[in-house]
């Protein structure tokens, strides 16, 4: 059969998958554990530095991939950093962690905490001043934690 014309747009089949519903629950590790405890229960930022290369790992890891070496050399870092990169977000969505649309303009950005060479991941307030590259931000907690990076509401630049 040969398509005579482009179909358009109403003609295209949607399925939809109905409701559903699957709450599901992961192990973080125990380093993960470890880590988000210490975030919980301290406000304290700890990450895990290579025997080989020295590089320190936020949130930790197991195993430094450039060495291949297992890690277990836990340092302190933080809780102050450097953005590194970030988007500013317009557009709502649901958040697929809460399923509440996150009000908008948010930022997301890529923060270093002093100390560590990886970054971290988490959101940046938008207010009359944007946030930049390289600025120095801080970590605002919440009062009531869980042992998860929502413990953290989020990074706010350094005045
Ligand atoms: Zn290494």
């Amino acid at each position: 059969m040969e398509l005579k014309s482009r179909p358009r747009r109403r003609d295209f089949i949607t399925i939809s998958s109905g409701e559903s519903f699957s709450p599901f629950h992961y192990s973080v590790g125990r380093f993960g554990s470890q880590f988000l405890t210490e975030l919980r229960d301290h406000k304290r930022f700890m990450g895990m530095r290579c025997a080989g290369c020295g590089r320190v790992y936020v949130p930790p890891r197991p195993v430094c991939g450039p060495c291949f070496k297992k890690m277990d050399d836990w340092v302190e870092v933080g809780p102050n950093g450097t953005l590194i990169a970030f988007t500013i977000l317009r557009f709502a969505f649901i958040d697929p962690e809460t399923g509440q649309k996150k009000p908008v303009p948010y930022g997301y950005g890529f923060i270093r905490l002093d100390g560590a060479d990886t970054q971290l991941q988490h959101f940046l307030p938008v207010g009359a001043k944007p946030p930049k590259i390289g600025m120095k931000v801080r970590p605002v907690f919440e009062e009531i934690r869980h042992g998860n990076l929502r413990d953290i509401r989020h990074f706010e630049e350094i005045a």
